[in-house]
């Protein structure tokens, strides 16, 4: 098979070339079509915009924007839109196609798509926010669709940017189109169930593997890098079935309690501390780094490239359960796998928050609410069959949790490919 090589990795860790690097190993595993590797290995479209937006004291700042279609052969592409300083183009189309595999891991019928504006929220005002927001929705009209591109949230947005764009793109429409974003508040056709979800699928991934592993969860130790939304909740639901998180962290520092940190007190200060756990004294400011500590689980929740060559060797934790999108780098793999960790992959692991997305965009279909239970129940089951079967595949293959992931994922979409044919 004559693969077109991706360019190689450097020395600071490219997230597109990350990826890449996995999907060629678990594409050489499943021996596939090397047309369809070639379609795969580079997205769809790429739409890049330069919106200017009048600030609060009235200059004009220009905001270099993305959102990057991946793939779209199982469905409407799917995937959130990040509001960060260090959006680049090669992050967002890492993001994107990670988008495709973690659809078709799961098993729902979309592909995969990222977007990003260059902007620092912490530092706007609502109402620049809120503009922005606006015209970021306007300029991609074209994109975006309940049946063709589907946006939710992600690092830097949530529910208030998602009412933004269901609106502004309803004004455009000059109807109500809940179904073109998900990640709604409730009121707006938001589902039960969604802002907890990522952090839900992150503790039924953990469970799972714990189960593999003969560890019970019953005073398992756990360390949470990140206490935004996917792991603060991912800590609440770990701690309700009996984990003791020892350590949490977020961009003001560490905080560690040995007999277990008090979550929900946590999640209350944050809320009421500007977003941050700055001068939390439900536990202790460590200066030793959360991801190297001697932990049962380690949950990293925050962002990219956080275990790489610099820190993969010093890992203490058995189970690596990856909340965040790709916080592992492919070099820092080897080093981990070489260790014995397990590590439960970013595409299966944080499947949850699309999961209930798919949810969401059903229940706009249908004009329908489900309860939250119903929720609950179906993407746990989602996450438990998918976990299963991608663990039967890592034994099928002999490979670990993550090439394992890459194989069912790229063996739907391929499969997909084939059926639908092309030009
Ligand atoms: N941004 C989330 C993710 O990375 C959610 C995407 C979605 O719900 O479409 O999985």
């Amino acid at each position: 098979m004559k693969y077109i090589e991706p360019a190689p990795i450097k020395d600071k860790e490219n997230p597109f070339e990350s990826m890449m690097s996995r999907f060629k190993i678990a594409a050489q595993h499943l021996g596939l079509n090397e047309e369809i590797y070639n379609v795969l290995k580079s997205p769809d479209k790429q739409v890049i915009i330069n919106i200017p937006i009048t600030m609060d004291d009235g200059s004009i700042r220009v905001f270099e924007a993305y959102r990057v279609i991946h793939n779209n052969v199982l469905g409407p592409s799917k995937g959130g839109v990040r509001f960060d300083p260090h959006v680049n183009l090669d992050e967002v189309k890492a993001l994107a196609a990670w988008m495709t595999w973690k659809c078709a891991v799961v098993d729902i019928p979309f592909g995969g798509a990222k977007g990003g504006i260059c902007c620092n929220p912490r530092e706007m005002s609502s109402g620049e926010i809120e503009r922005l927001t606006r015209a970021y929705t306007t300029s991609l009209y074209d994109v975006f669709g309940p049946d063709t591109d589907i946006p939710a949230p992600d690092m830097g947005t949530g529910q208030r940017e998602m009412a933004w764009m269901m609106d502004q793109y309803s004004r455009n429409s000059g109807m109500t189109v809940n179904g073109v974003v998900t990640g709604k508040p409730g009121v707006l056709g938001g589902s039960a169930g969604r802002v907890a979800a990522t952090g839900r699928g992150v503790m039924v991934s953990t469970l799972s593997a714990l189960e593999k592993l003969k560890i019970n969860p019953y005073n398992s130790t756990v360390a949470v890098q990140g206490f935004g939304n996917v792991g603060s909740h991912a800590a609440q639901l770990l701690v309700d079935r009996g984990t003791k998180v020892v350590a949490i962290s977020d961009i003001t520092g560490a905080y560690y309690r040995e007999e277990g940190i008090d979550i929900t007190k946590a999640i209350e200060y944050r809320n009421e501390n500007r977003g941050t756990l700055e001068n939390f004294d439900g536990a202790d400011k460590m200066d030793d780094d959360i991801l190297t500590m001697d932990v049962d689980v380690l949950v990293p929740a925050a962002l990219e490239d956080v275990i790489s060559m610099r820190n993969a060797d010093k890992i203490k934790a058995k189970l690596i359960v990856e909340g965040a999108n790709g916080p592992t780098s492919a070099k820092a793999d080897d080093i981990i796998a070489e260790k014995g960790i397990v590590v439960v992959p970013d595409i299966l692991a944080n499947a949850g928050g699309v999961t209930v997305s798919y949810f969401e965009w059903v229940q706009n279909r249908l004009g329908y609410k489900w309860t939250k239970d119903r929720v609950n129940r179906r993407s746990d089951r989602i996450m438990r069959t998918s976990f299963e079967n991608v663990y039967k595949t890592s034994l099928k293959y002999d490979v670990n949790l993550r090439i394992a992931a890459y194989i069912v994922a790229i063996d739907r979409v391929g499969k997909a490919y084939s059926y639908r044919g092309g030009f």
